[in-house]
Protein backbone atom coordinates (compact mmCIF):
# COMPACT_ATOMS: atom_id res chain seq x y z
CA UNK A 1 0.00 0.00 0.00
CA UNK A 2 1.33 3.20 -0.48
CA UNK A 3 0.73 6.70 1.60
CA UNK A 4 -1.86 8.29 -0.29
CA UNK A 5 -4.15 5.70 1.56
CA UNK A 6 -4.31 8.56 4.42
CA UNK A 7 -5.60 10.92 2.40
CA UNK A 8 -9.19 9.53 2.02
CA UNK A 9 -10.39 12.27 4.83
CA UNK A 10 -12.82 14.81 2.48
CA UNK A 11 -11.08 18.11 2.27
CA UNK A 12 -14.22 20.40 1.79
CA UNK A 13 -17.94 19.81 0.01
CA UNK A 14 -19.39 21.48 -2.76
CA UNK A 15 -23.29 21.74 -3.50
CA UNK A 16 -24.78 19.96 -5.78
CA UNK A 17 -24.88 22.48 -8.69
CA UNK A 18 -21.19 23.30 -8.17
CA UNK A 19 -20.37 19.29 -8.13
CA UNK A 20 -22.74 18.76 -11.62
CA UNK A 21 -21.44 22.18 -13.31
CA UNK A 22 -17.55 21.06 -12.67
CA UNK A 23 -18.17 17.53 -13.94
CA UNK A 24 -19.45 18.86 -17.44
CA UNK A 25 -16.70 21.35 -17.62
CA UNK A 26 -14.40 18.06 -16.85
CA UNK A 27 -16.35 15.96 -19.01
CA UNK A 28 -16.16 18.76 -22.37
CA UNK A 29 -12.14 19.03 -21.81
CA UNK A 30 -11.08 15.74 -21.86
CA UNK A 31 -11.85 13.53 -24.46
CA UNK A 32 -13.30 10.44 -23.60
CA UNK A 33 -13.54 10.93 -19.99
CA UNK A 34 -17.69 10.74 -20.78
CA UNK A 35 -16.93 7.47 -22.25
CA UNK A 36 -15.18 6.44 -19.29
CA UNK A 37 -17.72 7.47 -16.66
CA UNK A 38 -20.37 5.79 -18.93
CA UNK A 39 -18.98 2.66 -19.02
CA UNK A 40 -16.79 2.58 -15.31
CA UNK A 41 -19.77 4.33 -13.02
CA UNK A 42 -23.30 5.12 -13.04
CA UNK A 43 -25.16 8.10 -11.90
CA UNK A 44 -25.21 9.92 -8.59
CA UNK A 45 -28.66 9.88 -5.93
CA UNK A 46 -29.67 13.43 -5.30
CA UNK A 47 -28.24 14.82 -2.90
CA UNK A 48 -27.51 18.61 -1.51
CA UNK A 49 -24.14 18.94 -0.86
CA UNK A 50 -20.69 16.45 -2.40
CA UNK A 51 -17.33 15.84 -0.11
CA UNK A 52 -14.03 17.02 -2.31
CA UNK A 53 -10.98 15.20 -2.08
CA UNK A 54 -7.80 16.34 -2.55
CA UNK A 55 -5.94 14.73 -5.56
CA UNK A 56 -3.65 12.36 -3.79
CA UNK A 57 -1.20 12.19 -7.12
CA UNK A 58 2.02 13.59 -6.53
CA UNK A 59 2.64 17.37 -7.13
CA UNK A 60 -1.12 17.60 -8.70
CA UNK A 61 -2.75 20.52 -7.29
CA UNK A 62 -6.51 18.93 -8.14
CA UNK A 63 -9.54 18.47 -6.44
CA UNK A 64 -11.59 14.59 -6.96
CA UNK A 65 -14.98 15.56 -7.37
CA UNK A 66 -17.87 12.80 -6.97
CA UNK A 67 -19.09 12.06 -11.10
CA UNK A 68 -20.56 8.72 -10.13
CA UNK A 69 -20.87 5.39 -8.14
CA UNK A 70 -18.23 3.20 -8.63
CA UNK A 71 -20.43 -0.04 -11.65
CA UNK A 72 -19.02 -2.96 -9.42
CA UNK A 73 -18.20 -1.61 -5.97
CA UNK A 74 -19.69 0.51 -2.97
CA UNK A 75 -17.57 3.44 -3.81
CA UNK A 76 -18.25 6.99 -5.25
CA UNK A 77 -15.73 7.27 -8.59
CA UNK A 78 -14.86 10.92 -8.69
CA UNK A 79 -12.70 12.73 -10.87
CA UNK A 80 -9.34 14.63 -10.51
CA UNK A 81 -9.74 18.77 -12.19
CA UNK A 82 -6.01 19.03 -11.74
CA UNK A 83 -2.97 18.41 -13.56
CA UNK A 84 -3.14 14.64 -13.50
CA UNK A 85 -6.93 13.94 -14.57
CA UNK A 86 -7.08 10.70 -12.82
CA UNK A 87 -10.01 9.22 -11.85
CA UNK A 88 -10.48 7.57 -8.36
CA UNK A 89 -12.71 5.63 -6.19
CA UNK A 90 -13.63 7.47 -2.83
ZN1 LIG B 1 -4.86 15.09 -9.70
Amino acid sequence: MTSNVSQNYPYTSESAEERAATIARLVSEREGLAATLATDSTPLDTNDRWWVWKCPTKDCPGLLHAAGYAAEKHALYVVCDGTCGKTFLR
